[in-house]
């Protein structure tokens, strides 16, 4: 078996720097900026394609039912089509909520519909498909919980060992799943912060091939596939707003990615104002977007424990896309987001996660300071993994 690259992928260039690194199966951070020993943002790389090869690909692909083939011309890698299906998800009204929160349409991309029950699987699909393609003897990741049993999940499918590394509070929940699929579990002392530094740790030490997706490449590229669908189901018309949660800043700035390349290709003519969700007691990206210290914000606790991240790896890339759509990251109370957990749950029949609710309490603060009558807004319900 061999490394497959995508049709269209040209190389990749790291978002701090701009030196261009060749197109390998295992390519991570930027060399010269590595893991940024100064503590601010690590060399995180990001791929490019040719446009018109990636168009070409994107017209010959568009009639096949599987999203990563279909979506082919905009991947790094060929994926693989035998793991667990991810993707297609629905995008459905919420009339109701919509009325109630005076916005002209109200739409949620229900991600809670993947194979484990989280968008975390459309990058995972990319690293399960790369990892066997190199034959890799096994793949690790750092994670509250998500990525962790996606990658178990696809890793138990795809009959690959798995390492995991989650932070000393991750729910009693979360790791009974990961003893079920039969990961190797490691369970930090401290915070994800730490069982991150743990897992690239063992990486390199073991050979092991990565899913942390602020830290390989390619996988932002598979979580990118939400927004890619998102233009399909509304015709190539782009919608106004997309919110959504942000903890690394890995899902948010891949959705911008994901809008601008459908305008790059010329099948939408817009972009969205792209509307972060954070939790106010860890809240470093929103900090930033403010021109605040992040320290300071990333010093309190929050329940929303898929963004409890207090050193976000992909800030600089979030950050790029929420300025360059003219939209924000918003620091929210705990309280307003179990009210729109609730919400949700009483106005739509939504069970979804804490963190997702983030991105509903987001925007039922954008209605309150700006009229949304007019508007299309998404929401992405990230996860619905109950705790
Ligand atoms: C991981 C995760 C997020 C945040 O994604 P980042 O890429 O870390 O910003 C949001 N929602 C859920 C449910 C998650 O698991
Ligand atoms: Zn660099």
């Amino acid at each position: 078996m061999t490394f497959l690259p995508g049709p269209a992928a040209v190389g990749l260039r790291c978002l701090r720097c701009g030196t261009h690194v060749d197109l390998h199966a295992r390519v991570y951070l930027c060399a010269v900026c590595g893991t940024s020993a100064d503590g601010v943002d690590p060399g995180v790389l990001d791929v490019g394609y040719d446009p018109h090869r990636a168009a070409a690909a994107v017209a010959r692909h568009r009639a096949e039912e599987h999203p990563f083939v279909r979506w082919s011309g905009l991947l790094p890698v060929v994926p693989s089509t035998d793991l667990p299906f991810c993707g297609n998800t629905p995008l459905m009204a919420l009339p109701r909520l919509a009325r109630r929160l005076e916005i002209g349409t109200l739409l949620v991309k229900d991600e809670t519909r993947n194979p484990t029950r989280c968008l975390k699987d459309r990058a995972t699909t990319i690293a399960a498909s790369v990892a066997r393609q190199i034959g890799a003897a096994s793949t690790y990741c750092a994670s509250a919980g998500n990525a962790a049993i996606s990658l178990a999940g696809y890793s138990a499918h795809a009959g690959l060992p798995c390492h995991v590394f989650v932070p000393a509070e991750a729910s009693p929940v979360r790791l009974e799943w990961l003893r079920r699929s039969g990961a190797n579990l490691h369970v930090s002392q401290g915070g994800y912060d730490d069982a991150f530094e743990e897992a690239e740790a063992f990486g390199v030490s073991a050979g092991s091939y990565s899913r942390n997706c602020a830290y390989n490449p390619f996988l932002v590229e598979g979580k990118k596939t939400v927004a890619l669908e998102i233009g399909e189901q509304l015709n190539f018309r782009a919608p106004d707003i997309v919110a959504a949660p942000v903890g690394d800043g890995c899902t948010l700035g891949a959705i911008g990615k994901g809008f601008r390349e459908l305008r790059v290709l010329g099948l939408t003519r817009g972009i969205p104002r792209l509307i972060g969700a954070q939790a106010r007691g860890i809240s470093p990206i929103a900090a930033r977007f403010r021109g605040e210290d992040p320290a300071v914000a990333a010093a309190g606790r929050t329940s929303a424990a898929s963004i409890a991240v207090r050193r976000p790896r992909n800030a600089l890339r979030v950050l790029n896309e929420v300025r360059e759509s003219g939209g924000a990251v918003l620091p929210l109370t705990e309280e307003a987001i179990a009210s729109a957990q609730a919400l949700l749950a009483g106005e739509a029949g939504l069970v979804c996660e804490l963190t997702s609710a983030a991105a509903m309490a987001a925007i039922q603060e954008l209605a309150t300071i700006e009229d949304l009558s007019s508007r299309t807004v998404i929401l992405v319900l990230t996860g619905g993994r109950p705790a």
